[in-house]
């Protein structure tokens, strides 16, 4: 799959083999806890981590070990780790690299259940935390100390959408590796979905991805990845998915296995919807500001258009400071064809508005923040019911 075919027919054609004598296409539910060995030696000598055989559901079957290999190829790595959601794919790359005593960096507008957890191992685990302004760059050089394991970053933040330099900040950790340090670069790369960034490329050392969004497309299932292009790297998380226990269920593996040949073309038709219909709202007066990187003042849409090559379904927008936050809720309730729920990557169009000012540190916005997932539905008609729900504003 990593060979010179283009991502979209990768995307379809795998080296999948099915079981002799029935050529169907998806790919098997295998389902087990316990896998039987041939004999004792083989017992012995089995090995959970070289996924060279199977020893235990925990460790996968047969429809795991093929997501994984799947999603290593799309994302240009070698290694792949599932988890039943994407936050616990987070949590398993610190797990899996953090002690007490270390250090880890996370950029202030990361998925906020990031930053959950970072405070919530800095409050009893022993770990510090320190959150960064995503816009940093090169800066982060001089926020790295000699106990510094990782760094976070995520490209774009997901409701405030700057998107950050992230050869910058890698080529300064790579610096501090090459002295010696274990510290290493993960990205929450959900946003871009493996599509629009190629992070290992980038310089990124461990890339998260939660499944749940555009890979499924399905808004009916759970699962995060971890992947990397390095074998010891890719141990050291496996040891805290074993230990931790992040096992998958075989169903819903196979729902995200489902997804992945409509994935590109659902992403592209989710970007070019999404940037449609941010186009007509920066139109409006009611907009004092359109958050989306692909357009010219999006705090980091230099770097977008320099790394880039999609945008997805996803932005924001802030009201005018005229409007108050009963206002922009009214607003909210009375979109029809847009949902009021989190995630994105489905058919459905979803929207949330966000009180930043309790997420971040330093936003000076004054305006309601409100997040748009642009779902499949015709643009036109979403723009339609935006339409109808501006005029309720006044
Ligand atoms: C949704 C999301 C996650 C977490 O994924 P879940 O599967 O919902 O746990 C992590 N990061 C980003 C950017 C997300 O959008």
């Amino acid at each position: 799959m990593s060979d010179s075919k283009s991502l979209q027919t990768s995307l379809i054609h795998s080296d999948y083999q099915a079981p002799e004598g029935f050529g169907a296409l998806p790919v098997a539910v295998h389902r087990a806890s316990t896998v039987v060995f041939k004999d004792v030696a083989a017992l012995r000598s089995r090995d959970w981590r070289e996924k060279n055989a199977y020893t235990y559901g925990l460790h996968g079957t047969p429809t795991s070990f093929t997501l994984e290999a799947r999603l290593a190829a799309i994302e240009g790595g070698t290694h792949c780790l599932l988890a039943p959601s994407g936050l616990s794919a987070i949590a398993m790359v610190n797990f899996g690299l953090l002690k007490a005593g270390d250090d880890m960096l996370i950029p202030d507008n990361a998925y906020n259940p990031n930053r959950d957890l970072g405070r919530w191992l800095a409050q009893d685990y022993g770990i510090s935390t320190r959150f960064y302004d995503p816009l940093i760059g090169a800066g982060i050089a001089g926020l790295i100390q000699p106990n510094t394991r990782l760094v976070w970053t995520e490209a774009p933040g997901s409701v405030t959408m700057e998107v950050p330099d992230i050869p910058a900040i890698c080529k300064a950790v790579r610096e501090r590796r090459s002295g010696g340090q274990d510290i290493h670069v993960a990205m929450d790369n959900t946003w871009a979905a493996g599509i629009a960034f190629r992070a290992f490329d980038h310089g990124v050392d461990i890339v998260m991805q939660a499944l749940t969004k555009y890979h499924s497309g399905g808004s009916d299932v759970l699962m995060g990845a971890v992947i990397t292009r390095d074998k010891e790297l890719n141990h050291r998380l496996g040891l805290a998915h074993m230990r931790v226990g992040f096992g998958v269920g075989m169903d819903d593996a196979y729902l995200v296995l489902r997804g992945l040949p409509t994935m590109k073309l659902r992403f592209d038709a989710h970007d070019a919807g999404a940037r449609k219909v941010a186009a007509w709202l920066k139109a409006r007066p009611e907009i004092e500001r359109v958050l989306h990187p692909a357009f010219a003042d999006c705090p980091g849409h230099e770097t977008w258009q320099r790394d880039f090559t999609g945008a997805g379904g996803l932005f924001s927008v802030v009201f005018d400071e005229r409007y108050t936050e009963a206002q922009t809720d009214r607003f909210v309730d009375s979109l029809k064809l847009f949902k009021i729920g989190f995630s994105w990557g489905g058919a459905h169009s979803l929207c949330v508005p966000y009180r930043v000012q309790t997420m971040r540190s330093n936003w000076t916005s004054k305006g309601q923040l409100i997040r748009f997932n642009i779902g499949l539905e015709d643009a036109d008609d979403l723009i339609a019911d935006i339409e109808q729900a501006l005029g309720l504003l006044a």
